[in-house]
């Protein structure tokens, strides 16, 4: 009788106090967050005023189902959330995975609305995560997690991801003219627009990719193309969403508006699960004037005490001026990164923004990957944690196969001092990850050799 665990054999550590950026195991050793779980915990571990605010919502109304009674901190939530980021109505569900469900299952619920049945296929990117229910993992590039799904999944990514470090379209970002965004004009003309529905894709690619963020323009020029063949645009902002990049969505970056995003770890930071969609008034007023239900829902859709943590997580990004703060410490964050990089040769790319960035690892001065059975990104997760460091590792992304890269992503309202330490210990844990991969990578060869 046991806890399944990701890797069953392992003797996880067992996690006993966790406050701040600072996690507390059962053997007395610390460890700093810096990858806020699965770049999840924004406002870091144990904010006492979020979890008084949990426990006043347990006192008063634990559970109502939604289809009996709505609930004054879900619909608080969704004003909130609508009013903040320019959208029209909000729908809550339990996990990222099933805000992406959820959008896609109102974007096909629209086109049946507006007497277009006919539009029901959705597009995707082939670096990209969306989540590990059925429909979502097959709309995601991320292989390792397709391979561990077998042959079950229906759809595969076609459009490719903007990864100028690599560019899958083998151009230059000052040549390309954004040739990757032509591309999905390129599928979608293919395909037929009337027969394509929706595109989903995430605005800075998160755990597949280690923080991708597209060239200039691209955006925008997703959404033109979207607009001209009217296709719903759909960000998939559970990672991104809610202050980890600097802004409330990360298409404030470009000036752009999805017509539907997607929220999770940045709405819960960890505290209860809570996950979301809003939708603009084209998709609303379609549904208010057709059917005038959305035929999706969980029993735990709008739950009123995860909707009561989400709410006491707004409030502390707001009054903590945390994304402001985010916004400032960037190019700071960028420069110590870059310093890391100059000193490390194994690290080939440092990208991202705000509190979000990815250093992609390579074997070389030409950048190739290492090979994956060197498992190059758990080496250094590995080493990072004996110093007391939490990283997270992206893998697989090249090819499908090949790619490693962690992403350093601390609670946003980290102090400067741990953050310091932060890319210290990151620091020596790429210098002695390098040595164990250099000499791994010797080995390898001389076998080959002989
Ligand atoms: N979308 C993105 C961009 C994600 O990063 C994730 C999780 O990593 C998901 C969706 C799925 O979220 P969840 O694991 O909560 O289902």
């Amino acid at each position: 009788m046991t806890l399944i665990k990701p890797l069953m054999g392992e003797k996880y550590p067992v996690a006993i106090q966790a406050e701040g950026t600072v996690i507390k195991i059962d053997d007395g050793r610390e460890f700093f967050d810096g990858s806020s779980g699965a770049i999840t915990c924004t406002i870091g571990h144990g904010h006492a005023y979020v979890t008084a605010m949990i426990v006043e919502q347990l006192t008063r109304v634990q559970f109502v189902y939604r289809t009996q009674f709505s609930n004054e901190p879900a619909e608080r939530l969704a004003e909130r959330l609508c009013e903040r980021m320019g959208y029209a109505a909000a729908f809550f569900a339990n996990s990222g995975s099933e805000a992406v469900e959820a959008a896609v299952r109102l974007a096909q619920q629209y086109w049946r609305e507006v007497n277009h049945p006919e539009k029901t296929k959705v597009l995707s990117r082939r670096v990209s995560y969306h989540g590990s229910t059925l429909g979502t993992l097959s709309l995601s590039g991320h292989w390792p997690r397709r391979r561990a799904a077998g042959n079950i999944l229906v759809e595969e990514p076609s459009i490719p991801t903007p990864y100028c470090f690599r560019c899958p379209l083998k151009k230059s970002p000052q040549s390309c003219k954004l040739a990757c965004a032509q591309a999905l004009e390129d599928q979608v003309l293919a395909h037929g627009p009337q027969s394509v529905a929706a595109l989903v894709l995430e605005p800075i690619v998160g755990a597949s990719g280690a923080a991708i963020v597209p060239p200039d323009g691209y955006l925008k020029a997703i959404r033109e193309i979207c607009d001209r063949h009217e296709i719903i645009l759909i960000t998939d902002e559970v990672l991104t969403g809610l202050g980890r990049t600097g802004q409330w969505l990360a298409t404030d970056h470009a000036g752009i508006r999805a017509d539907i995003v997607c929220l999770g770890k940045g709405l819960n930071a960890g505290y209860l699960p809570i996950s979301g969609v809003l939708a603009n008034a084209r998709i609303y007023d379609a549904l208010m004037a057709g059917s005038g239900s959305f035929h999706l829902g969980h029993t735990h859709s709008n739950h009123p005490v995860a909707a009561a943590a989400a709410n006491a997580v707004l409030d502390v990004l707001e009054e903590e001026k945390l994304i402001e703060r985010v916004a400032e410490l960037e190019s700071w964050m960028r420069e110590r990164l870059r310093t890391i990089a100059t000193e490390r040769a194994v690290v080939g790319d440092v990208r991202g923004c705000g509190m979000f960035w990815g250093l992609e690892i390579v074997q070389n001065a030409k950048n190739d990957s290492f090979p994956a059975e060197l498992g190059a990104a758990d080496c250094i997760v590995r080493r990072a944690f004996n110093l007391g460091l939490i990283v997270y590792p992206a893998a697989g992304f090249v090819s499908g196969i090949s790619g490693d890269a962690i992403i350093l992503a601390p609670p946003l309202n980290t102090k400067l001092e741990d953050l310091e330490t932060m890319i210290e210990l990151l620091g020596a844990s790429l210098a002695t990850a390098e040595q164990e991969l250099c000499s791994k990578m010797e080995k390898t060869s001389a076998t080959s050799q002989t």
